[in-house]
């Protein structure tokens, strides 16, 4: 999938804070460091991104909320 989190493992604490925020279950620890798994299901919640302590996650997507 194109739209899935940016991870940038050289910031990576391994708190693993995303591991058990993610509900779609996108990321995995591998040792101490985490890792994004290739998944069709990212919800685009975008709370791994705002719950990582060290700004190693970024969403490359928004939400956009069309009137109609
Ligand atoms: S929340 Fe951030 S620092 Fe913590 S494991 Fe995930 S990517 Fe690493
Ligand atoms: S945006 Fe949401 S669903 Fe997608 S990887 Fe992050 S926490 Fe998981």
């Amino acid at each position: 999938m194109d739209l899935m989190p940016a991870l940038d493992r050289e910031k990576c604490n391994g708190c693993g804070l995303c591991v058990r925020v993610c509900h779609c279950n996108a990321f995995v620890m591998i040792g101490n460091l985490v890792a994004v798994v290739e998944t069709d299901f990212c919800g685009w919640c975008t709370h791994c991104e705002a719950i990582c302590p060290m700004g190693a996650i970024s969403c490359p997507f928004e939400i956009v909320i069309e009137e109609r």
